[in-house]
């Protein structure tokens, strides 16, 4: 088998190694980046693409933060995407919504939204009531037991899927290889390290393990057992609507071609990948109390997603244990992270610091030396 030498070499080009690939792009490395699409990776290919910060992490206030600092870098990341490739990327940066259904799960929501501002120091969204929020979605009926909803202006909703062929368009504009590989195993080798693929060898003195859920097998020379596991996601596509949610509702989200995705179940289900009654049905009940329009439309398809989820639902940015030259990056919100990943963890995977928000989101937290 040929062998090829680069400085760098990624691992998996989803959403993560693209984005990533794309971050390190113009640092004067030779990248490359190895990815195949495989039947149960494919959490970049299966996702509703928000970009969701609200309401969430008080237990993690450093990784909430590094979600609304991902947030912020999002705009002028897409505006950088699109004028490289020539490609449009739907996107809309005008917050995000969960409605409720009671005056109880109102006054709750708003409490653990107080308790995150407090921690994080600020917070750029609230409750709002039931006027306010059909005035916000106007071209929506909300169910009659709507009585509010968490409203956060720093969420948004892009295109996932053309969030990725812009990254992937991208890389070879701007000098990174990426290449249609099965990654069959990795080894370090004489100070670097050696992937060996179904067509060819690559060697490189860096390594950047991307590949999600794979990260597990692929780490296995330095980890014997990566603290990250398959969290199922299932979700439900409504027939096409005219198009009225220009702000994104968590739970019952329409896409921009018009369809509405529902579905936002977490199940620690190993690799099963069906869809089962039970894990859909309850989302579709919520779906239709908040918009009960849906209940008179058309299910048209169905499907299943791996999350990749580390064991205490934090991202991992970290050297491998004994490794300088070898990172893995697994988090579970990589479109909501992608900005982030981009523009904030390059200088960390070229040999420095982890910025300062992600300093505590290395292996160490698991009782690893790295
Ligand atoms: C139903 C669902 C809804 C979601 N919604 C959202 C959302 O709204 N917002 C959000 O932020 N996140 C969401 N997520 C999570 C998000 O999709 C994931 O965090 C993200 O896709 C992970 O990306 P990744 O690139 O790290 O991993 P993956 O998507 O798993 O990509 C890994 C890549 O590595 C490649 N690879 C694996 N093995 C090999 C091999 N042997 N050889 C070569 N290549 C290989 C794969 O083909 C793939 O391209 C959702 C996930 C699911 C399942």
């Amino acid at each position: 088998m040929a062998t090829h030498a680069q400085d760098i070499l990624i691992v998996g080009g989803g959403i993560t190694g693209a984005a990533l690939a794309y971050g390190l792009a113009g640092s004067g490395r030779r990248i490359t980046v190895l990815d195949r699409q495989t039947p149960t990776n494919r959490a970049s290919r299966t996702n509703v693409g928000l970009i969701w910060v609200q309401s969430k992490f008080l237990h993690l206030p450093d990784y909430a933060r590094w979600g609304f600092l991902s947030s912020r870098e999002y705009p002028a990341l897409v505006s950088e995407l699109e004028a490289l490739t020539g490609l449009r990327i739907p996107v809309q940066f005008r917050g995000g919504l969960i409605p409720v259904l009671s005056e109880a799960e109102y006054r709750q929501r708003g409490e653990y939204i107080d308790k995150l501002r407090e921690v994080l120091g600020e917070y750029r969204g609230g409750m709002i009531e039931r006027a306010e929020l059909d005035a916000l979605l106007p071209g929506i009926r909300f169910g009659r037991e709507v009585t509010g909803a968490a409203w956060c202006e720093e969420d948004g909703v892009i295109d996932p899927l053309a969030l990725l062929r812009a990254f992937r368009a991208a890389l070879p504009r701007k000098g990174v290889e990426l290449l249609d590989r099965d990654v069959l195993d990795v080894q370090p080798q004489d100070g670097g390290y050696r992937v060996v693929t179904d067509n060819g060898i690559y060697e490189g003195g860096t390594l950047i393990l991307a590949a999600g859920l794979a990260n597990r097998r692929f780490a296995r020379f330095a980890l014997p057992s990566l603290p990250v596991y398959p969290d199922l996601g299932q979700v439900l596509l409504v027939e096409r609507m005219p198009y009225v949610m220009p702000i994104p509702v968590l739970g019952a989200t329409q896409s921009f071609g018009g369809t509405v995705i529902l579905g936002f179940r977490h199940e620690n289900a190993g690799h099963r990948m069906t869809i089962e009654q039970k894990g859909v049905s309850g989302e579709g009940q919520w779906a239709m109390r908040v918009w009960p329009e849906l209940a008179g439309k058309r299910v048209i398809r169905a499907w299943t997603g791996l999350r990749v989820m580390p064991n205490d639902s934090m991202a991992i940015y970290s050297r491998l244990p004994g490794h300088a030259n070898a990172y893995l990056v697994n988090t579970h919100s990589a479109v909501t992270m992608a900005a982030a990943h981009a523009r904030l963890l390059p200088p960390f995977l070229l040999g420095g610091n982890l910025p300062e928000t992600a300093r505590g989101m290395t292996l160490q937290r698991f009782g690893f030396t790295c």
